[in-house]
């Protein structure tokens, strides 16, 4: 009984650090326009790197592509093609583009494997070419432009819209000797040992991609956030609040902005000790604290440290408890199925406790607390990325305050709100409703009632792919 009680007591203790009431999560979307503020100033001057995509003009589906002011030429028909690296899963796409919209598109999806993502450039760029030219072959290579589109997410500094180098590794990837290369250069070569006559013409983040693709549709898009393995935004802002970069000239007096998000950090996200181990097993020690409070690679993980815990301090998993020694053990995957379960006895959650934690006859009050674990799990992360939605909205004046630190003021008229959009994918918020419906909540609870609706989150469909064949078609014809 006593050990029961241990086990409840280690329950609120943790739900407890992970609180985030409305006044925390203001506080969360303060310190991320702050961290937006210090990083735009200078390299180096916040955890949030902000970086420069020098992706000044956006597709849209209904004329030539622009935002702001811009209007470039977007006459480039054809079929262009991309590669999407950068989480768990690899993607290389097919993309039809008729007059200004997508006609047809097609995705073939691989795993990477893991001895790739920690062995050396040349096989990791290898996979990628190889991949790249059986999906050629076995498509009609009929009007291939030479245009390509690369998604590589991870933090690159970019030099220019084709060309960046890699600043670090994240989300269980390290490559020691590519860090600090031109990673358009690697794949361009890759592709000539292969003997492509293809070319990295728009390399750009996950987040940017799936800007392009939301912008496509919807032109009030002004931020593209991802939340799959790891998580991540970007956002349009005007050049002139970039100060690191004084004189930066485009075409349309903005520039997409990657923010590197899953760095941001601030003394008043809800930490627990279970973070704190959490961090400590990882390779980017001391980096990525607001992606590993929140993204899929990290959430089952999270849940497993506290459920070990309850198994050696109390009996409720009684002797079958060992599996829960073993890090990562317990998906994200197995946390939403856990948490979604809505069976009256917790079957399905009783089906995962035997089968992959090889803990058997769980009882029903077990049960429930294990759900209640992933619970808190769950809408922790779901509301520290709503609040990290809401800091964009606040930087540029959307999110009702009619406070504009740069961008123009969030009303139109007196009394109107703007509309705005913000894109969104990722496996994490894409597969698991709880997740999006706590997200949603919580935009509620932070904006208002009136504020939130004027914002829609709009899922894409492969977007960090389709955006980039978008954007190496809009790029192929200013070479
Ligand atoms: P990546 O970010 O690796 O490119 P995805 O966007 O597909 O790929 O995201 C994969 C991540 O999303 C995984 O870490 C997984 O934990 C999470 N995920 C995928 N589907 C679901 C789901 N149905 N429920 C919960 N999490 C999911």
């Amino acid at each position: 009984r006593a050990r029961w009680r241990r086990a409840v007591a280690l329950l609120r203790e943790f739900e407890e650090g992970c609180a985030t009431p409305p006044a925390r999560l203001r506080q969360v979307v303060d310190a991320m326009v702050v961290e937006m503020h210090a990083g735009l100033a200078s390299d180096g001057g916040s955890k949030l790197k902000m970086l420069l995509t020098f992706v000044d003009a956006l597709p849209n589906g209904y004329g030539p592509p622009r935002f702001l002011t811009a209007a470039l030429a977007w006459n480039e028909e054809g079929i262009y093609y991309s590669i999407d690296l950068g989480g768990t899963n690899f993607r290389v796409l097919r993309v039809e583009v008729g007059s200004g919209s997508v006609i047809n598109q097609k995705v073939e999806q691989q795993l990477i494997p893991e001895e790739l993502a920690k062995g050396t450039t040349e096989d990791l760029f290898n996979f990628v070419a190889l991949a790249l030219k059986s999906f050629l072959e076995r498509e009609d290579g009929q009007d291939v432009k030479k245009a390509l589109g690369f998604t590589f997410s991870f933090p690159v500094r970019q030099n220019s819209v084709s060309s960046g180098s890699l600043i670090r590794w994240t989300k269980g990837f390290s490559i020691g000797d590519m860090v600090g290369k031109d990673v358009a250069q690697c794949l361009n070569d890759a592709l000539a040992r292969c003997g492509l006559d293809v070319r990295v013409t728009a390399l750009v983040n996950d987040t940017t991609g799936t800007l392009a693709l939301g912008h496509y549709y919807d032109e009030d898009t002004v931020a593209a956030v991802i939340i799959g393995s790891g998580t991540n935004a970007c956002y349009i802002e005007r050049t002139d609040a970039i100060i690191k970069c004084q004189g930066l000239l485009t075409n349309s007096g903005g520039m997409v902005v990657n923010m590197e998000w899953g760095n941001f950090w601030s003394s008043h996200l809800p930490r627990t000790p279970y973070d704190i181990s959490l961090d400590d097993e990882t390779q980017n020690r001391n980096d990525q604290g607001f992606e590993k409070m929140i993204s899929g690679m990290y959430l089952g993980e999270i849940a497993r440290l506290v459920l070990h815990r309850m198994a050696q301090e109390s009996d409720v998993f009684g002797d079958a408890s060992d599996s829960l020694s073993n890090p990562f053990i317990l998906s994200t995957l197995f946390l939403a199925a856990i948490r979604e379960d809505d069976s009256p006895d917790l079957s399905e959650v009783r089906r995962i406790l035997q089968e992959h934690l090889k803990i058997p006859d769980a009882p029903l009050k077990t049960r429930r607390l294990v759900v209640k674990v992933c619970d808190i799990v769950t809408r922790r992360a779901a509301c520290l990325a709503a609040a990290g939605i809401a800091g964009i909205l606040k930087k540029l004046g959307r999110d009702g305050s009619g406070v504009a630190s740069s961008g123009g003021s969030g009303r139109a008229t007196r009394g109107q709100l703007r509309r705005t959009a913000v894109a969104i994918e990722g496996g994490l918020y894409q597969g698991y409703p709880v997740f999006r419906e706590y997200l949603d909540e919580a935009l509620v609870e932070i904006l208002g009632e009136e504020v939130a609706r004027s914002v829609t989150l709009r899922v894409t469909e492969d977007g960090s792919g389709v955006g980039a064949a978008l954007l190496a078609a809009v790029h192929s014809s200013n070479r």
